[in-house]
């Protein structure tokens, strides 16, 4: 259980960005979508339209009788976004901030991401509106029985993959796999979830995966060039804001390669020791407190002054709308790497792109994990156990592909922009003028490619 005391010495976190900003996940994610599509002039209008909305979105609600003996009724979600290029694939997150437009977009953004790294996914996500904080794990254990159950057929093996996301684990995905499999037996069902207990027939390597593929993708990308006199991630300070799966083991993955991890924080606090955060310490004391602060060693410092902190890497790894208008002149990193979905706002990339700052955008950067989450999938399927080398060293050759294709292509669009201008005119497109791109829209530019063009390989159906 949390510490209280070592909490509440912790400054409180900074409120969520504000001021005229669009905020909204899924506006975002078109707005992303649209840019992208700038740079494809070959694309058709009515392709576009089609891809820039889910396909399916599915609200259920249902009561759980908590264990406090309350009746609660909650509102869970899963949207496929779309499954041109294989079955529906994507986390499950408990949050209270879900709701239908952030698992629209978090579903666009798998789809994106699966396109990205080259899995044969399409992209969904789910989410149930609760606090698990606030909830005890029997509670959260009939959430999710509950909600796979009104899910019934959406998801499968070969339909709708779910995994974990934010506030899920492997101990989530255990009970949808136990559920699904009371009301499917009599075949092998492994393949519904991934992110599975490696007993259960989880993969060995899913746990680490995302931070590992960021760690891949970043030190690829580092060694391309991408930012000027940082080679490596050796001997680079950096801030991980987010302490949860992806930002605790990205601590621990950064600093075994050399680098210096100098700020972190989670939903409770922030802290910082400029001389270097031991992770497995870090890591040892919110198991024991609930929270990162008042970690041995180190300083409180405000969920805003973290984000601002002067640092070599930022690695945004909590939730989305983190780097926004109102905070992006602070940063002070060189190179942000989102570990998390949807953490910097379009406001927020424009200004970073014209401060020469690269963002590794999330639907490369985090594509780690659904890679892994593919291994495990095919793993269940044949019935395989692959050791570690095996999966790390496939996942290194998918988040190097994806990178370099990513960057490959970043050149390609920025070298032929006056191209594009006059493929554009001679299209009949409205009138724009195209801007150099950034890292982000290279990557939706390569995936949305390859969605549309096995969407036309298969044909509209009928
Ligand atoms: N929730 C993770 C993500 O956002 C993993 C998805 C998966 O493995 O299917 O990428």
């Amino acid at each position: 259980m949390n510490n209280p005391s070592s909490v509440a010495t912790a400054p409180a976190p900074a409120l969520p960005a504000t001021g005229t900003e669009d905020l909204n996940p899924f506006h975002i994610a078109q707005q992303q979508f649209d840019k992208a599509c700038l740079y494809i002039p070959e694309i058709k209008a009515g392709l576009i339209e089609y891809l820039k909305r889910p396909d399916r979105l599915i609200t259920v609600e249902f009561p759980i009788e908590t264990e406090d003996g309350d009746v609660r009724t909650f509102v869970g979600y899963r949207c496929l976004h779309n499954r041109v290029r294989g079955p529906g694939k994507g986390g499950i997150r408990f949050h209270p901030d879900v709701s239908a437009d952030e698992v629209r977009a978090l579903a666009s953004w798998m789809t994106w991401k699966c396109a990205v790294v080259g899995v044969p996914f399409g992209g969904a996500k789910g989410g149930v509106v609760c606090e698990p904080k606030t909830l005890t794990k029997k509670d959260l254990r009939r959430i999710t029985r509950r909600f796979v159950v009104d899910l019934g057929d959406a998801i499968g093996p070969y339909i709708d993959v779910p995994a974990p996301d934010v506030n899920t684990n492997g101990e989530t995905m255990a009970w949808i796999y136990d559920t699904y499999q009371m009301v499917h037996a009599g075949k092998n069902n492994l393949p519904v979830v991934t992110g599975k207990p490696v007993d259960l027939g989880g993969s060995l390597g899913r746990r680490e995966a995302t931070a590992r593929g960021c760690l891949f993708s970043a030190q690829r990308a580092l060694a391309s060039g991408l930012v000027d006199g940082m080679s490596s991630v050796e001997g680079a300070t950096v801030v991980i804001q987010g302490f949860g799966n992806a930002g605790s083991i990205a601590a621990e993955l950064f600093a075994e390669a050399g680098a210096r991890i100098i700020a972190i924080s989670d939903s409770r606090a922030a802290v910082m020791d400029p001389s270097g955060i031991d992770p497995a310490a870090a890591v040892a004391h919110k198991q024991e407190t609930g929270s990162v602060g008042g970690l041995a060693g180190t300083t409180p410092i405000s969920a805003t002054e973290l984000l601002a902190t002067q640092c070599d890497i930022l690695i945004p790894a909590a939730l989305e709308n983190q780097i926004h208008g109102g905070n992006v002149d602070s940063i002070q990193a060189r190179f942000i790497i989102e570990a998390a979905n949807g953490p910097t706002t379009p406001t927020a990339d424009r200004a970073l792109f014209a401060r020469g700052i690269h963002v590794l955008p999330d639907i490369l950067a985090n594509s780690g994990g659904v890679t892994v989450s593919y291994f495990e999938w095919l793993q269940n399927i044949e019935n395989e156990q692959w050791d570690l080398v095996e999966v790390n060293g496939k996942l290194e050759r998918y988040m190097t592909r994806a990178t370099d294709a990513v960057l490959k292509r970043q050149q390609e669009i920025n070298g032929s922009l006056d191209a594009l201008t006059e493929q554009r005119a001679k299209r009949g497109l409205p009138k724009v003028e195209l801007k150099r791109a950034d890292l982000r829209t290279a990557a939706y530019v390569r995936a949305i490619t390859r969605v549309a063009t096995v969407a036309l390989e298969r044909g509209i159906w009928p």
